[in-house]
């Protein structure tokens, strides 16, 4: 027989239990209708052209991989025709209606392709910051949130040009990297990589191949194969001007 003066205590303790067990599954169900949305940023308008706002900005940054050849989109939260353009491209690559607004199904693929930290799921901000074995995104010319802001959109482009060339694996061997780890690779004192707006790539896609195709996706600057040191690597960057470089792949 349980005392008198013990039951109240093994009921307080059924009690904790119980609303320990209520929490928890008002947290899945809470976590179940949040699904199609997103740890990183939640859409809550469909977009066209004509709106602005920091939605059209983060929209943006998803679609930057998506200009006309040789052409870059800005984040600028301004929702112009070369936005629209961009939604379409985008739509289309993903087997959507391209009718250029980003509604319920355009939103859900880019829920669908991002993680909870907003960088695309074939690529994480540890890549691109390899740097010289360092780890985050300080100890460059920026701040580290404009550095790493700067890496996401580099990995969004990426991720365009990833697609493009059916979803292969692309390996990046060198992203951002601090004014030290850039000054000991020997690398140019204005270089990109310093604003992780960046990446070297390796391995198969070819280098030529890779190179190609990154007009197609906002990178202005590419150097590549016959381009001086870069036959072992091809570097893309988000700069809006175009430079580009690789003789022995024809560019
Ligand atoms: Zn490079």
């Amino acid at each position: 027989m349980l005392s008198q003066r013990r039951l109240p205590r093994i009921l307080a303790v059924l009690a904790l239990f119980a609303a320990m067990l209520a929490t928890s599954i008002t947290t899945q169900l809470v976590t179940a209708t949040k699904a199609h949305a997103d740890g990183c940023y939640t859409w809550s308008r469909a977009l066209s052209q004509g709106t602005s706002g920091e939605d059209v900005r983060q929209l943006q940054i998803r679609v930057a991989g998506y200009p006309a050849y040789g052409g870059h989109i800005a984040t600028d939260g301004v929702f112009g025709p070369a936005t629209k353009a961009a939604v379409q491209r985008f739509q289309s690559a993903y087997g959507l209606a391209a009718d250029g607004v980003a509604g319920n199904a355009t939103f859900s693929k880019i829920y669908a392709l991002q993680d909870d930290d907003c960088t695309p799921i074939h690529f994480t901000y540890a890549e691109l910051d390899d740097g010289c074995g360092g780890s985050g995104y300080d100890g460059g010319p920026l701040s580290e949130a404009a550095t790493k802001a700067n890496a996401l959109q580099t990995i969004w482009q990426l991720e365009a040009l990833r697609h493009a060339l059916g979803d292969v694996a692309i390996n990046i061997s060198s992203g951002f990297r601090s004014i030290p780890c850039n000054r000991s690779v020997g690398g140019a004192s204005n270089s990109e990589h310093l604003y992780g707006r960046s990446a070297d790539l390796t391995g198969s896609p070819s280098l030529c191949t890779l190179a190609k195709q990154a007009p197609y996706h906002g990178f202005g600057g590419i150097f590549g194969p016959g381009y001086p040191d870069h036959n072992d690597h091809a570097h893309v960057d988000i700069r809006t001007t175009n430079s580009w470089s690789a003789p022995n792949c024809g560019i």
